[in-house]
């Protein structure tokens, strides 16, 4: 039977300091003092392995490490709102996010994968994974028809296994019911629910979420990246601080950033 399903975003993973490293790397370039100041007052790994890598460029720890240097931003918070206002975003990459996008369409999916630079996936295979069901998230839009999509859905998932059943599976072997998986899916609908793993690093994230959270984007991309917005800039707040957010008529929420494509 047709399941219905909302789109999931939970966060799996992020950059992680290795405290040791950090420690050897200051003390070969004279910013032990620098680091022990700083550590205490920027837990956040990400921001701190940004701020840290940013300040390498110019050995711009303290004064007197580089002489062309005079003057130094102290604290964290306004040296990364420098780096976002001077557009540097390069220095954004060394730390990432992973996020498991549950139960989205292959709508999602086949928009998300045209965003290529800083990113990884890895998809529930169709070729692999025979579905049981057919999961669908009904969108807004169809709400007030939504028993007939459900009919709509379930009679495709009907034919479905009626193709399938032409097919003695206990007899295949592996390689071939993955052949005839794979054509199979042929039939299954663009909005079927599947799952990805993507990771992205904080330069790619912050343009995702302004790109597909506009209101131009596709309803269900823009749900699932209100989702990821909410989380980076709970998580994240130097990095994503000056991201304003504007409810829109649909209860999606538009990010935009004061500083856009780092
Ligand atoms: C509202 C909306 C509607 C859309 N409609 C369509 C549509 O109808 N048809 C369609 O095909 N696509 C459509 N797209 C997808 C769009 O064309 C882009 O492919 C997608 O948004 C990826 O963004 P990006 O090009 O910034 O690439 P990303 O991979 O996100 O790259 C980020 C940035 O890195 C730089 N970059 C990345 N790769 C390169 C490179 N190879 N060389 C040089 N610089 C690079 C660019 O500055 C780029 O903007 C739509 C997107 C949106 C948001």
């Amino acid at each position: 039977m047709m399941a219905q399903i909302e789109p999931t975003v939970i966060k799996l993973a992020e950059t992680r300091i290795d405290e040791k490293g950090i420690q050897e790397l200051a003390s070969r370039y004279g910013a032990s003092d620098w680091l022990n100041r700083v550590r205490p007052t920027q837990p956040n790994d990400a921001e701190f392995l940004i701020e840290l890598s940013g300040r390498t460029c110019y050995k711009s720890f303290g004064l007197g490490l580089n002489p062309n240097v005079t003057r130094i931003r102290e604290n964290s918070r306004d040296y990364l709102t420098n780096v976002l206002e001077k557009g540097d975003g390069s220095i954004l990459e060394h730390a990432t996010v992973t996020f498991a996008f549950l139960n989205v369409s292959r709508v999602f999916t086949h928009e998300i994968v045209r965003h290529r630079a800083g990113t990884a996936m890895s998809q529930e295979s169709l070729r692999y994974v025979r579905p049981r069901e057919i999961g669908l998230w009904v969108p807004p839009d169809l709400e007030t028809a939504s028993s007939k999509v459900s009919e709509t859905v379930r009679e495709i998932e009907k034919r479905y296994h009626d193709l399938e059943a032409q097919f003695d599976w206990d007899k295949m072997t592996f390689e071939q019911k993955k052949r005839v998986t794979s054509a199979l899916r042929r039939i299954l609908p663009d909005g079927i629910a599947t799952n990805l793993i993507w990771t992205a690093n904080h330069r790619t994230i912050r343009w995702v979420i302004e790109m597909r959270t506009h209101p131009s984007a596709e309803v269900e991309i823009r749900t699932v990246f209100d989702k990821v917005a909410e989380i980076c800039i709970r998580d994240y707040p130097l990095l994503y601080g000056d991201f304003t957010s504007k409810k829109l008529d649909d209860g999606t929420t538009q990010y935009t950033p004061k500083f856009s494509k780092v």
